[in-house]
């Protein structure tokens, strides 16, 4: 599913994304130093080769357990020609994208015109600003940052990003003038994953629930430290247990007894809301119908992992086989990511394979991609197809990152408005690069304002 959203979106809206530190300031002062001293890794991004594109954007980064997403400016390319102009330009958009800001000046080196201009635009912006004077490598440079004071923004705060020097104490100290992270729900000790079996009446979800529940595999009923709501079952497949969700109702077929569809239909809505994946039956003797096609959209709009489950299949010949596999290219095109496997629940044929596609799916639903490795994706995205020109001017996306998982969600942080093609792209190279297979994903879009 892609939201696409047009402006700001309230933080409730989506899982609020850890907070941005971005890291502003003139090309030499040690920038990507820093990053990699605050990342915790020494590894050399800083490579000044010409011509060589530096993929350095945004990395997650943790310090005393919390988390935070660490933006270096020095990857933007703002459309400003000259080299003052370019470096306040990219202080006006970290300030637009970010919760806080670093500005690294050369300690050695003192503060520049080019320096005050940027830092006058930071100020205005009321964002918490922290001065570094980084290459504070001894105690006399040290002595003489005196001088950085009248930029207004405080006491300069003396670094070695090379040697690591007063490193741990910046960390602190940027922790103070970030907001609290979003809190991270922690999970209780995880009991037996949680299945909603959904489909069209008739369809065999009785059949197979009973299916399931034989072979002695209805004595689960008691597994230690889970408490089972009483209307659903629990039962082995492929030999681990997984919690059936409401089955109180095939088992005792209120669907069709009340007849109610409304009634059936909320019903189902609530328990694809309670389950963690969803396995989809279908009819694999009939027409993909339009009351199938209704389920599966409940099924990614809720953002569940996803299994869909071809059933009689023991009813299928060739002819119809033939025709399936058209219609579900057909009918189906939408969700090329969707698990599918061709059961019997009469036979018992394949009832086993649920499993490892439900495995699969949940997999890619609880799928996190580290930030660093994000924004090179993005980069090469970008570089390869860059947004098309929209009254006169290119909107980009300045960085990712991922806000949440179950599914994941990630959020692109761009200079303007996206197409919804464009954010379909995005969405479709995602999957290309990291698959997600079974899972339903979400792209945001947080444009500066
Ligand atoms: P950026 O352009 O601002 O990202 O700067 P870089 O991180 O690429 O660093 C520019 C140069 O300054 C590199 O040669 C670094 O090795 C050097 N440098 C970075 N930090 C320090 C430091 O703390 N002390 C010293 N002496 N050199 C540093
Ligand atoms: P529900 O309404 O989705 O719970 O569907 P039921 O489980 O009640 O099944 C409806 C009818 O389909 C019953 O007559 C079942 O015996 C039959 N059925 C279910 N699964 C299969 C199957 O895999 N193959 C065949 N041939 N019939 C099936």
């Amino acid at each position: 599913m892609t939201e696409y959203l047009s402006d700001w979106v309230a933080e409730d809206e989506i899982h609020a994304p850890a907070p941005v530190l971005a890291v502003v300031g003139r090309p030499n002062v040690g920038k990507s130093t820093l990053v990699n001293r605050l990342i915790g890794r020494r590894q050399a991004v800083v490579e000044d080769i010409p011509g060589v594109t530096r993929d350095r954007i945004a990395y997650d980064a943790q310090w005393t357990g919390r988390r935070f997403t660490v933006v270096d400016t020095g990857g933007w390319e703002p459309d400003a020609k000259d080299r003052a102009a370019r470096i306040a330009a990219q202080a006006e958009i970290a300030t637009q994208t970010a919760d806080a800001i670093l500005f690294v000046v050369d300690g050695r080196v003192g503060a520049t015109d080019v320096d005050e201009a940027a830092v006058k635009m930071l100020r205005r912006s009321g964002k918490p600003v922290l001065l570094v004077a980084n290459k504070a490598d001894d105690d006399r440079v040290e002595a003489d940052l005196a001088g950085l004071w009248g930029l207004g923004l405080g006491e300069p705060f003396p670094v070695s990003a090379l040697h690591g020097r007063n490193s741990g104490d910046l960390l602190d100290k940027i922790l103070s003038i970030l907001p609290e992270p979003p809190a991270i729900i922690e999970e209780a000790p995880r009991g037996p994953r949680r299945v909603a079996l959904v489909g069209r009446p008739n369809v065999g979800k009785s059949s197979l629930l009973n299916k399931l529940s034989k072979e002695d595999r209805a004595l689960v009923d008691d597994v230690a430290g889970t408490t089972v709501d009483p209307v659903d079952s629990l039962v082995e497949i492929d030999g681990e247990i997984w919690q059936l969700v409401d089955t109180a109702g095939l088992r005792r077929r209120v669907g069709q007894a009340s007849g109610t569809e409304y009634y059936a239909s909320l019903r189902t809505s609530a328990a694809i809301e309670a389950a963690e994946v969803v396995i989809v039956l279908f009819e694999a003797s009939e027409v993909i119908s339009e009351q199938d096609q209704r389920l599966l959209s409940m099924v990614t709009e809720a953002g569940r992992a996803l299994v869909m489950a071809f059933n009689k299949w023991d009813l299928v010949d060739d002819d119809r086989r033939y025709y399936l596999e058209k219609e579900v290219e057909r009918e189906l095109k939408r969700i090329p990511w969707a698990q599918r496997v061709n059961i019997s629940a009469l036979t018992g044929r394949a009832v086993d394979k649920l499993a490892p596609a439900m495995r699969i799916a949940l997999n890619s639903w609880e799928q996190r991609i580290p930030t660093g490795q994000l924004n090179q994706f993005i980069t090469a995205l970008s570089q390869a197809n860059p947004h098309p020109v929209r009254s006169g001017k290119q909107p980009k996306i300045l960085f990712a990152t991922q806000a949440g998982v179950c599914p994941p969600k990630f959020v692109l942080f761009t200079s303007g408005n996206l197409d919804a093609g464009y954010v379909r792209y995005v969405e479709r190279r995602l999957r290309e690069d990291f698959g997600f297979p079974g899972s339903p994903i979400q792209v945001t879009v947080k444009a500066r304002k």
